[in-house]
């Protein structure tokens, strides 16, 4: 049986509350949605994961709505628990408005149902409409027709949908977070704008602009993340409100180089080149020397360069001299300067040895200077690599081969140490289940999605590129479904997609030297 903590822990996008839990749920202008459990009790074990998958279906939905969990059987919490008139577990109870319900509970209820459950609480509590909440009542003619008069959005959507479908509510709350745009659901009764639309198919999704001019939303499927996820793309919505740290200040328009114009569904060679030279002649070469299972690392990193990287020939040239030359280097220590002597290019050579030494990043290039870049180019390199791994081995063998090389060169080099232990702690729980080179390419992609949720909202987040879970729909449209109302992968759509978008045919050279 699970003992106490082991239920949620901090990792779960949820609240786990303890003592002083009734200021925060009292004094918040949120919505709370709050589990209280017992950790010895069968019901709640089974009822975790479904509670947490729900934690992450809706992370998004804050600060409106926040999920919360608060462990009964831990002494500590006794009096909140008893305050809230909790006898049996799980309770599950909602505060939309001032007033405390308790939410209906059925052991099987699937995340679809509770996350309807919320939405039809919340609505029920129209005196207390938590601020950051968008309105969830249907658009009537008149507030789509005078709609850009009242606000700035760029943007309009509309969802039309039947009176019982929860799609628009959960797009306009999966929106929240994101400005220039706003959501609304349109009942299919509404036969002015059913009309003006030409709407024949509920739900189905339109974008109104600023000019009048609407389109239908180019979804693969009509549903809920398909919606979601185009409308986070537009050009010119980003992640605002939200934003709790957000270093406000105007950018220095003078300093702010002339944007590059790249293709999201291209690779391009500056940021990989860019990535390699800054990876191996900077950040490898931080230590005053090399030696023991650092240097170890170093070579394999090389190595696993020479054996996959899909270079220009100046760039296979460099990486394989460069092999060669650290296959030489016996000596159990490696010290800086000699390396970088080694590490330089060599123009006169009859084939030319060379990795441009200067950092231009195209698809990883940020809106200000300290977002993306090398990090981005990195993970660009090793999705590339395992690719290029599972095209040209036998699928069994040597299934960790640059999965292995990734992690150690996490370990010794790379610069954020907080990113380093998140990557190894993942590794540690699972690499080694990674069967076969196909496995490795998924989990190195299912992973960085892992990364990508963590960070989705943070203060690293670059508002113009919001971390999605990729890739999304309009990249790869059979990459999704949706099962029982939650979103869901085709892992083979997605191994398939992967191959075309790393393959040397679908990297770009603009930009490079
Ligand atoms: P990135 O996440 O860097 O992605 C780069 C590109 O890869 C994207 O533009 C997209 O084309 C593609 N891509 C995106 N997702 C996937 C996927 N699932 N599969 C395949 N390709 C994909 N930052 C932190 O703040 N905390 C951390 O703990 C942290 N850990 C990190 C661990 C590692 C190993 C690395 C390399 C970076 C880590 N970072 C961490 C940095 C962070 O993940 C981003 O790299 C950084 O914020 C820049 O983000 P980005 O928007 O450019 O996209």
């Amino acid at each position: 049986a699970a003992r106490p903590r082991e239920l949620y822990t901090a990792a779960d996008p949820l609240e786990l509350l303890g003592t002083g839990a009734e200021g925060r749920l009292l004094g918040s202008p949120s919505a709370w949605a709050v589990e209280f459990f017992a950790s010895w009790c069968g019901h709640c074990v089974h009822f975790a994961p479904t509670w947490r998958a729900l934690a992450h279906d809706l992370r998004e939905w804050r600060p409106a709505v926040v999920l919360a969990a608060i462990d009964c059987a831990d002494e500590a919490n006794q009096q909140v628990c008893n305050d809230f008139g909790i006898t049996g577990f799980p309770t599950l109870k909602v505060r939309a408005c001032m007033c405390w319900a308790r939410a209906w509970f059925h052991p099987s209820a699937t995340v679809e149902d509770l996350r309807h459950a919320i939405i039809t609480n919340l609505e029920q509590s129209q005196d207390a409409w938590p601020p950051s909440c968008p309105p969830l009542e249907p658009a009537s003619t008149e507030e789509v027709r005078s709609f850009f008069q009242r606000n700035k959005d760029q943007y309009l959507a509309l969802i039309f949908e039947k009176s019982d479908s929860f799609v628009g509510r959960e797009v306009a709350l999966d929106m929240l977070q994101y400005e220039n745009v706003a959501v609304r659901r349109v009942l299919s009764s509404e036969e002015e704008l059913v009309e003006k639309f030409g709407v024949t198919t509920f739900p189905s999704g339109y974008l109104l602009l600023r000019n009048g001019s609407f389109s239908r939303l180019p979804v693969h499927v009509e549903a809920r993340s398909f919606y979601t996820y185009y409308l986070r793309t537009l050009s010119g919505v980003t992640r605002g409100s939200y934003k709790l740290n957000t270093t406000a200040g105007a950018a220095n328009e003078t300093n702010t180089p002339q944007p590059k114009r790249a293709d999201r569904s291209k690779v391009y060679m500056a940021d990989l080149e860019s990535a390699l030279h800054y990876s191996l002649r900077v950040e490898a070469a931080r230590a005053a020397a090399l030696s023991g299972a650092q240097l170890d690392a170093f070579k394999c990193y090389v190595a696993t360069l020479v054996k996959y990287f899909p270079g220009r020939s100046c760039v296979q040239t460099y990486l394989q001299s460069l092999d060669t030359w650290l296959r030489n280097w016996t000596e159990p220590e490696l010290p800086r300067s000699i390396l970088k002597e080694a590490m330089k290019n060599n123009r006169d050579a009859s084939h030319p040895a060379v990795l441009p030494t200067n950092v231009t990043w195209v698809g990883c290039q940020g809106s200000e200077p300290h977002f993306r870049g090398y990090p981005c180019g990195l993970w660009t390199v090793f999705h590339l690599l395992t690719v290029q791994a599972a095209q040209n081995g036998p699928d069994k063998e040597l299934p960790l081969e640059v999965l292995n090389t990734m992690r150690c060169y996490v370990r010794h080099f790379f610069g954020c140490q907080e990113c380093a232990q998140h990557f190894e702690a993942m590794a540690d729980e699972s690499m080694d289940r990674v069967a076969s080179r196909e496995e490795a390419v998924l989990w190195l992609w299912s992973h960085h999605n892992e990364v990508n949720a963590r960070l989705a909202g943070g203060d690293t987040e670059d508002p113009n590129f919001p971390k999605l879970q990729w890739p999304p729909p309009d990249m790869c449209p059979q990459c999704h479904k949706e099962e029982w109302g939650v979103h869901a992968w085709d892992e083979q759509a997605v191994f398939t997609f992967l191959k075309a978008h790393f393959s040397p045919t679908n990297i770009y050279l603009d930009y490079t030297e």
